[in-house]
């Protein structure tokens, strides 16, 4: 008996010895100074020797992946900020303090909307980023132009990117700038031969038999030329950012309007069919919207055969925002011809779209009208069968005809429906 507990006295103690000494060595940063033991002590330390080994290898390996990451992001041209929970930032890199002028002493743990407050990279902000990247002037340098991209990544994570576009910038302000000066200088001696082709036209009796034709396509084409021309310096007026006026704009009676101009110009005897809510109003830019309206309906008359039908609503979407809508039974596009229907002088057909008098900026209009309302166009056709364009205006432009009208705003359209 005595020999029985001391024999199991002495098997305890090991084991305890061995517990301390294991204790002792996990608490120990040394993984070399491994304690010998044998039997099972012996393999659990063997066992536990090669997890801590695996762990710390693995850990070393992410930590060289880690500082090879944040060199590669500190090495991009790209100003590059990590925005952690509530867009707090996290990390940012050099060309972040140059061209977006943050501070790392300051500004890591601040809300990236309070050191960047352009009124455009907020509205992206919350408007949840994504998308196409907003040109802001850097808070750095206010002649440096930015162009900032937010992306998602991991859970409400996300990454800020931000270029130095001025030079694109400023080319593409020649390029406009270049395009309405021409337009505005071709203009005025157009109007002069114009009137004077027009007096032409008027007595041609008086003109020689082989000139009388080419007058009347003289003046034809010259018409064609200011259209042209009105087209350009309209597009050119929106591009240069001007924010178009946000008045009430009577929609109803806009699209009564473009419907009787529609009807005057499509003497094919068109079928038109008319949905519109008549208490729809849109704080906007009344001749925007005229020309969105106008080149929509006209475009419909313009390529739709004779006794073709051509429905136009307007109506409010359930779930907010409201809808524009020009549908015909005219011969349709075919889907390759669709993405780029909206390019400046992008015609399917050019000699039908002359013939017809078109300028084939149309539907550049139309686009570029839709975005400033933040809007979007939508087509969709079917060779054959007929042509659907459909623009979407957003809820908080769009006013009940009954609501007080707000200090500032005056009512616009001038035919009531
Ligand atoms: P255009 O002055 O030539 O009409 P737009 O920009 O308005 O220029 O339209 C571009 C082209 O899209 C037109 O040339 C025509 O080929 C096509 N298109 C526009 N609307 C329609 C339609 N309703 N049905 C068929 N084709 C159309």
């Amino acid at each position: 008996m005595l020999f029985f507990l001391m024999a199991l006295s002495g098997y305890l103690f090991w084991h305890l010895y061995n517990l301390l000494r294991l204790q002792r060595w996990l608490h120990n940063a040394d993984l070399d100074k491994l304690p010998v033991s044998r039997g099972i002590w012996g393999s659990v330390f063997d066992g536990i020797y090669r997890l801590r080994e695996g762990s710390l290898r693995r850990r070393k390996r992410h930590n060289r992946l880690l500082k090879r990451f944040y060199k590669l992001a500190a090495a991009l041209p790209d100003a590059t900020v990590m925005l952690g929970e509530h867009d707090v930032i996290e990390w940012f890199n050099k060309p972040a303090q140059q061209l977006l002028g943050l501070k790392p002493s300051t500004d890591v743990g601040q809300n990236i909307g309070n050191l960047l407050r352009h009124p455009l990279f907020r509205e992206y902000l919350e408007g949840g980023g994504g998308g196409e990247p907003v040109e802001i002037p850097s808070p750095a340098d206010e002649n440096v132009v930015l162009s900032v991209r937010l992306v998602s990544y991991g859970k409400n994570r996300r990454l800020l990117t931000a270029r130095d576009v001025t030079r694109l910038h400023r080319l593409e302000q020649m390029r406009r700038d270049f395009v309405a000066d021409v337009s505005h200088e071709l203009r005025t001696p157009l109007t002069v031969i114009r009137g004077y082709l027009e007096a032409m036209a008027e007595s041609s009796g008086e003109l020689p038999r082989e000139w009388q034709r080419s007058v009347v396509l003289m003046e034809q084409q010259t018409r064609r030329m200011e259209r042209i021309v009105t087209d350009l310096l309209f597009l050119a007026r929106m591009e240069n950012g001007a924010q178009g006026r946000r008045e009430r704009v009577d929609v109803p009676a806009l699209i009564a309007a473009v419907h009787e101009d529609a009807r005057a110009l499509g003497e094919n005897g068109h079928e038109f069919t008319l949905e519109v809510d008549p208490d729809l109003l849109v704080r906007g830019d009344h001749e925007e919207l005229r020309s969105l309206f106008s080149n929509l309906v006209f475009n419909a008359v313009q390529y739709t055969p004779a006794g073709g039908k051509i429905g136009i609503r307007w109506w409010r979407e359930p779930t907010g925002g409201a809808w524009f809508e020009v549908e015909d039974s005219g011969p349709g596009i075919a889907p390759q011809h669709i993405p780029r229907l909206t390019e400046r002088f992008y015609r399917i057909d050019v000699g039908r779209s002359r013939e017809k008098g078109g300028t084939g900026l149309g539907l550049a209009i139309v686009k570029h009208v839709m975005n400033r309302y933040r809007g979007r166009l939508e087509i969709e056709s079917t060779v054959g069968k007929g042509s659907r364009f459909r623009c979407f205006f957003p809820g908080d432009l769009l006013l009940p005809r009954n609501e007080a009208e707000p200090s500032g705003f005056h009512l616009t359209g001038t035919i009531s429906p």
